[in-house]
């Protein structure tokens, strides 16, 4: 990661702050921010191993003297637990730049629609969709409400990692399906909102992904893929979303917002 310079030096002190950042596509974001020069805050639900892990891997990537990496506790499903982590990570390191919703869960059981229950239901619809909303409403009343200045290319950023379970049906796991669903709606009411402040908003939706989250279907998916499913024929990785979310950040996405970053070797594509 250390080949990573600044581009812009004025972004030196941008905090950028990444739910679920402890593990999987999280810290591949986390990672590649760091290498990038920017401040990131490691937010986590309950794994404080795994998110000193990303913090010590942070810090390894670090180019500038400037930068700060601290984790926070706190189950964005919560909302006392998102306001804890919006004021936390003001207290100590002053600003927000950059707001990553990535968190999430699958269900704990895969279920096929005739069964699934409604706990899963509210479960997924309160961390997947409920928390990132509730979580981008602090965020962006703070950019709106006071008089801090922007310090990246093409202003604050709100980022959403949604997923092609959002225009994807899998009828095993409809709730995750709806919940995703939901919050690509999320980013584009959350674009159309911010756009006159200056504020970017990107969806990013992953396919396959190579995580602590598909560990249960492995075996499925590697079938699945070798036989085609995936136009670019392997896993997705930490890397490819950690790379993609950077460019967004460091500005290289100018006059765009709302817009759906595909990130899974062509898996969305129609094909005959
Ligand atoms: P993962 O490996 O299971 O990691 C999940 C991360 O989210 C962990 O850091 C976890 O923290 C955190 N988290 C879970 N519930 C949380 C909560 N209530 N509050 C705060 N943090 C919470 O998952 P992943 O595969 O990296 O998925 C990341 C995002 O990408 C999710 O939104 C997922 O839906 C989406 N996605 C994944 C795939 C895929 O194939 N893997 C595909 C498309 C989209 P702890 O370590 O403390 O548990």
């Amino acid at each position: 990661m250390k080949e990573f310079t600044l581009l812009y030096m004025s972004e030196a002190n941008a905090v950028t702050l990444v739910t679920g950042a402890s593990r999987g596509l999280g810290r591949g974001i986390a990672l590649h921010l760091a290498g990038h020069g920017y401040s990131v805050v490691i937010n986590y639900a309950s794994n404080a191993q795994a998110a000193e892990e990303t913090l010590k891997s942070c810090k390894a990537a670090q180019v500038d003297d400037g930068q700060q990496f601290i984790t926070i506790k706190a189950d964005i499903s919560n909302r006392e637990e998102r306001v804890n982590l919006v004021e936390s990570t003001l207290k100590q390191l002053g600003r927000i730049d950059v707001l990553i919703n990535n968190a999430g869960i699958a269900p704990r059981v895969r279920a096929d629609i005739t069964e699934a229950t409604e706990e899963s239901f509210e479960e997924l619809i309160r961390t997947n969709l409920q928390g990132p909303y509730f979580l981008t409403q602090s965020v962006a009343n703070y950019w709106l409400n006071t008089a801090v200045k922007p310090v990246l290319q093409n202003g604050f950023k709100i980022i959403f990692v949604t997923s092609v379970s959002a225009n994807t049906a899998s009828i095993n796991r409809g709730d995750y399906c709806i919940s995703k669903a939901g919050l690509s709606m999320a980013s584009q009411l959350w674009s159309v909102r911010l756009a006159e402040s200056g504020i970017q908003v990107f969806e990013f939706r992953p396919g396959i992904m190579k995580t602590d989250m598909t560990h249960s279907v492995r075996d499925k998916y590697e079938k699945f893929i070798s036989e085609g499913l995936i136009p670019e024929k392997r896993w997705g990785t930490p890397d490819d979303v950690g790379r993609a979310v950077t460019a967004a950040v460091r500005g290289d996405l100018p006059f765009a917002t709302g817009s759906i970053i595909h990130i899974d070797g062509g898996l969305n594509l129609r094909r005959l």
